[in-house]
């Protein structure tokens, strides 16, 4: 099954329960996923040839801070101001070869169009070992990170790198943001190539805990797969069973948000 793509670099805003009203910056191509993980439950759809060097297939990082201006420009004019101006789109925004440049441009744009809009960055976390990415991504007011599986099993079957990363690397890279992070988590069960599982299951939350613990981020967003994901036999997981690994984050002194 196809995914969905975004077919715009500024897009929305759109109403969203976890940023109010945000208006969504598209860093990658507007024709195919680009991603270091290829999760199976991707609503873009699977992760195809995407490779460390592809960057001749990113919209060059001066259209897109043209089109970035252009747009705040018109939202501005219509009387519409954002609450989050937020990377996310057609896989992984900190790939963008221009990256930490586009992100000093949207600083310089937010501060002239809507000064009390936050910047927010939705990353899988995959790059962080990068200095300039790290830097870049320390610029900004929300890094939302994801971090979905407490082992390095679960993160192959669920996450599916496209590169070579372990789960130890990302964790002690999510440790550097010393807690001036937010971390995503999307829990599911359902049968991969035959093999079951089940990640809200204690054998995944319970090491996954143990690293929320050590990163202790300002936040946990916890969320259930929401739209048609490109693999059949995924299971939607309850509110109720979310919220019970919600319970577990609060009771190590952390906040936790469950999205449903
Ligand atoms: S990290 Fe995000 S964009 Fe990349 S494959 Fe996973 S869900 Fe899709």
């Amino acid at each position: 099954m196809s995914g969905f793509l975004f077919r715009d670099i500024v897009f929305g805003p759109v109403r969203s329960r976890r940023f109010g009203i945000s208006l969504g910056i598209n860093l990658l191509p507007l024709n195919k996923k680009v991603c270091s993980f290829n999760c199976i439950y991707c609503e873009c759809g699977l992760t195809h040839d995407t490779s460390e060097s592809d960057s001749e297939t990113f919209i060059p990082g001066e259209i897109i801070k043209e089109t970035m201006d252009r747009k705040f420009a018109e939202l501005k004019e219509s009387g519409i101001s954002p609450d989050n101006i937020t990377f996310a789109g057609n896989g992984e925004p900190t790939l963008h070869p221009d990256f930490p440049e586009i992100i000093d441009e949207t600083i310089l744009l937010r501060n002239r169009f809507f000064p009390d809009a936050q910047i927010t960055v939705l990353s899988n976390a995959t790059t962080l070992g990068n200095a300039r990415i790290k830097e870049a991504l320390l610029k900004v007011d929300k890094n939302v990170l994801k971090l979905d599986v407490g082992t390095e099993s679960y993160m192959k079957l669920i996450n599916n790198p496209v590169w070579n990363i372990s789960l130890t690397k990302i964790v002690e890279n999510l440790k550097e943001f010393k807690g001036n992070l937010i971390i995503q988590s999307l829990f599911l069960r359902g049968t991969v190539n035959g093999e079951y599982f089940d990640s809200s299951s204690d054998e995944n939350v319970n090491v996954w805990l143990k690293f929320i613990k050590e990163i202790s981020p300002r936040l946990v967003m916890i969320y259930p797969i929401d739209r048609s994901t490109p693999l059949s036999g995924l299971e939607k997981l309850s509110y109720n069973e979310l919220n019970r690994i919600a319970k577990k984050v609060n009771e190590l002194g952390i906040q936790t948000e469950v999205y449903y």
